[in-house]
């Protein structure tokens, strides 16, 4: 846990263009962008992947949705519409053991939408 780059990030500890951050959660830049606009969100505790939510994380879950929809508006895609990505273990193509939720969007056109490595 203590070697967990999102971790730093949440402590402060590594740099990262945050977009949004609350009690819960942060929200910050990609560093390899696959869209125009591509945002993580995470929580602020140390879950490796979406296998290790339980029952006392719903609150937790349903406000990183929530915060989703925020971001997409504040990032200007509400409208054009967007992706939401959990990836989830090595064969999900899940790379950092902190749980993070994807948004992508930003697409001029249809075509550019497409991402290798994604759904
Ligand atoms: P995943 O493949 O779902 O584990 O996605 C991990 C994502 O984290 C990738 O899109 C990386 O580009 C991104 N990433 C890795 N390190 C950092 C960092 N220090 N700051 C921002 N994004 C990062
Ligand atoms: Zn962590």
């Amino acid at each position: 846990m203590n070697n967990c780059i999102f971790c730093k990030i949440i402590n402060k500890e590594a740099p990262a263009e945050i977009v949004y951050e609350n009690e819960q959660i942060i929200a910050f830049k990609d560093i390899k962008p696959l869209a125009p606009v591509h945002i993580l969100i995470i929580p602020k505790i140390h879950i490796p992947t979406v296998n290790h939510f339980e029952e006392r994380d719903r609150e937790l879950i349903g406000e990183l949705i929530l915060t989703a929809q925020k971001i997409a508006k504040s990032q200007g895609v509400r409208e054009t519409g967007y992706k939401l990505v959990f990836n989830v273990g090595k064969g999900g193509g899940q790379i950092i053991d902190h749980l993070h939720l994807h948004l992508l969007g930003g697409w001029k056109k249809e075509k550019e939408r497409d991402i290798p490595g994604m759904p």
